[in-house]
């Protein structure tokens, strides 16, 4: 029988039970990506993508978000990008609505680094804060970094405007005395605490998720494409703040989580970006959770 086509995605929402807590995996859009952005031999780059049915140029990563329902809060961890950084990224409001959120009920943002397509889609595209009774969480390694007018003059020319979308997306929190800057160790709610991961940006974090019954780790952007870095963690993206930290962190992660077989997420893995990790050759290959029709 004939149809029209839909020609549009459903919305991008996965629910998971982690302990007595919910965590929901928001996909905020997708990002494409040259294999030209990551360290490593070209030729070995351009097989790793091709065992994994992507092209060599423009290939597709995504960009998720996570909710966080302690029963008593809902934390977000990290916003996107808004309408600020990329078309085909800043889903994030939509797929909060179909997943029944309002954006007044977030208590908490979180921010794993205030890289473009993290930060500011707490903002709205005329510069107001997106979630108003929400606390905005920065590191404050990152904050000293991405607000100093003296390291942005520094900064090479395509760099400069990460930290003009770092500080508009602040700014609004900072004037209605909702920025409150973490570190290490930081609890945002009971059993969820952000840890150190410094290397992709100065004050890079990931967030542990454990309450009674469960254990989960959110760990951010170590890995930006799952084909490459996954089976050799030592290929690294060319703007890692400080790159032998990053690519250390990401080789300590990876061995962690799949030596605990510890559930994780990340900013770049592929949607509902929920999974483990095991040992595969000299690296390691990423196993999605199953798509579960129960959370
Ligand atoms: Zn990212």
């Amino acid at each position: 029988m004939a149809a029209p086509m839909a020609g549009t995605q459903a919305p991008g929402f996965y629910r998971h039970k982690v302990g007595n807590y919910e965590v929901t995996v928001i996909s905020d859009g997708t990002l494409t990506l040259d294999s030209t952005i990551f360290t490593g031999d070209e030729a070995g780059a351009e097989k790793l993508l091709r065992d994994a049915h992507l092209p060599k140029m423009g290939f597709t990563t995504p960009l998720n978000v996570w909710l966080i329902n302690t029963g008593q809060k809902l934390i977000l961890v990290d916003a996107g990008g808004g309408t600020h950084f990329a078309p085909s990224i800043g889903r994030l409001p939509q797929n909060l609505a179909a997943a029944g959120v309002s954006p007044a009920a977030i208590d908490a943002v979180v921010i794993t680094h205030p890289h473009p397509d993290h930060i500011p889609g707490v903002i709205t595209s005329d510069q107001k804060m997106l979630f108003p009774n929400a606390t905005l969480y920065v590191n404050e390694n990152d904050h000293a970094f991405w607000t100093s007018a003296d390291i942005r003059g520094k900064a090479p020319e395509e760099f400069r405007g990460f930290f003009d979308l770092a500080v508009n997306a602040i700014k609004p929190y900072a004037a209605a005395g909702k920025l409150s800057l973490y570190k290490d160790g930081t609890e945002f709610a009971p059993g969820v605490r952000a840890v150190a991961c410094y290397g992709h940006t100065v004050g890079h974090s990931m967030v542990r998720v454990s309450p009674p019954g469960g254990d989960f780790l959110i760990f951010g952007d170590i890995v930006h494409c799952v084909a490459l870095q996954f089976p050799d963690p030592e290929r690294s993206v060319a703007f890692d703040t400080d790159p032998p930290a990053a690519l250390a962190n990401r080789k300590r992660v990876l061995d962690m989580v799949a030596t605990d077989r510890l559930l994780f997420s990340g900013g770049h893995l592929p949607f509902p970006a929920l999974g483990h990790a095991t040992r595969s050759g000299s690296g390691y290959a990423f196993v999605p959770v199953i798509h579960n029709s129960e959370v």
